[in-house]
């Protein structure tokens, strides 16, 4: 049988002398790894076209318990502007590492591959990395359910007030957050400011055409992507 795609690559690594392995977000079957014969050699049939972030029609056989294997691949669109500079595409290629990391294979998610193709198309021609960069991290756990809810306190469900905290990877309110937390020397359960939690909320609703035209404050940037960090850091060790 052979499968057709839109893909978008995530990663490649090199395989034995010529071949590759290439893992891609595609539209129809989610998050896929498969396998390219020889793509290293000089007159490869594939081009360039399986290279980090290059958006393909591909086309590909075998028993899907396999590693199936591409045969064809046409690039759709290249997104070479991001791939030529070389600090907006390490962080693209960290973002999607989560995506690499969190996304169970084979799971189609129509959400996260046209919140991709979307960010990656417009911050291609803009200056404002860092929002886009941000906005995507912040979509990206959204849909794959590791972001906590903003609104809401994780216990008890009410709207979360002015006194907020963060406890193990939720929002709580006040009550549930005395009642329940572990109030240790260990700095996993603190106040949250609400102008912060306002911030993070309203910003991952945000249009994607209005990230390249507002400026954020870099302090608040780096404090959202350190929170990120140790969230992230909170919930894989849970
Ligand atoms: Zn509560």
């Amino acid at each position: 049988m052979i499968y057709s795609a839109e893909a978008i690559v995530l990663e490649n690594r090199d395989y034995g002398e010529a071949d590759l392995i290439v893992t891609y977000l595609t539209k129809e079957f989610g998050l896929l790894t498969l396998f390219a014969k020889s793509p290293r050699k000089i007159k490869s049939k594939f081009g360039s076209s399986l290279e980090p972030l290059t958006y393909s029609k591909i086309a590909f056989i075998g028993r899907e318990e396999r590693l199936q294997k591409i045969i064809q691949s046409d690039i759709l669109y290249p997104f070479q502007k991001i791939r030529d500079n070389f600090k907006l595409y390490l962080m693209v290629s960290d973002t999607l590492n989560l995506i690499i990391k969190f996304l169970p294979k084979k799971e189609k998610n129509s959400e996260l591959f046209h919140l991709l193709l979307h960010v990656l198309r417009e911050v291609e021609n803009s200056d404002k990395w860092e929002n886009y960069n941000l906005f995507l991290k912040i979509n990206i756990l959204k849909i794959l359910g590791y972001f906590p809810d903003m609104m809401h306190c994780g216990i008890c469900r009410k709207s979360l007030q002015k006194e907020s905290f963060y406890s193990k990877g939720f929002f709580l309110c006040k009550s549930c957050f005395l009642k329940n937390a572990n109030h240790s020397k260990d700095k996993v359960d603190y106040k949250i400011s609400f102008h912060f939690l306002k911030f993070l909320n309203s910003f991952s609703k945000w249009p994607i055409s209005h990230l390249g035209r507002v400026k954020i404050n870099e302090k608040l940037i780096k404090k959202v992507d350190s929170f990120i960090k140790e969230h992230m850091a909170m919930t894989i060790k849970l």
